[in-house]
């Protein structure tokens, strides 16, 4: 029997979350027994593939390309996770929505550039509006907040995913890690 196909994504983090991801440390290994890590940025595949079983997707949504990839992510997902505070409710990322898209992109790009200044018209994604949690975005089917969770959480989570169960994270709190 194959095994799971596992994937997991970065959007607008930190990437703190998968830093937590690697600190399960030995149990990496049980899991690549478990699943096949079939994208990810530990990894060098370089487009999302079909048919993924469990996805843990950290981040919010706040660009252009984030908001293509999340909706490609989810349709060749089965169960998405969302991973960490900035996916579930925005979090740092979403710390930018009151100050507005065009006064932050001159803070960043010209009053505080010391060279080059001026705001990227190609390569950088265009931001959204709002930088918006996942699930705001597209269908979640499990919720792991912490900033960053921490790797024990992140290995029940996707211990009870690959035995088949649903995991019940009713109970963790943001200040999970
Ligand atoms: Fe970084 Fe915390 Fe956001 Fe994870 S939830 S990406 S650790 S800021």
């Amino acid at each position: 029997m194959s095994k799971p196909r596992l994937a997991t994504v970065w959007l607008d983090g930190c990437s703190g979350c998968h830093m937590s991801l690697l600190d399960m440390d030995e149990r990496l290994l049980e899991i690549a027994e478990r699943a096949d890590l079939v994208y990810s940025p530990l990894v060098d595949t370089k487009e999302f593939p079909p048919a993924v079983d469990v996805t843990l997707v950290e981040g919010a949504v706040s660009s252009e390309d984030d908001l293509r990839r999340i909706h490609e992510v989810r349709a060749r997902t089965k169960t998405l996770v969302s991973l960490g505070d900035c996916a579930v409710t925005s979090n740092v990322p979403g710390m930018r929505n009151p100050i507005g898209e065009a006064p932050l992109l001159q803070r960043a790009y010209v009053e505080n550039a010391t060279i080059n200044q001026g705001i990227p018209s190609v390569v950088v994604p265009r931001l959204l509006r709002r930088s918006r949690p996942v699930h705001s975005v597209v269908a979640v089917d499990v919720f792991l907040p912490g900033c960053p969770p921490s790797a024990d959480l992140i290995y029940f989570v996707l211990d009870e995913l690959l035995a088949g169960r649903t995991p019940d994270t009713a109970g963790i709190t943001h200040f999970g890690a």
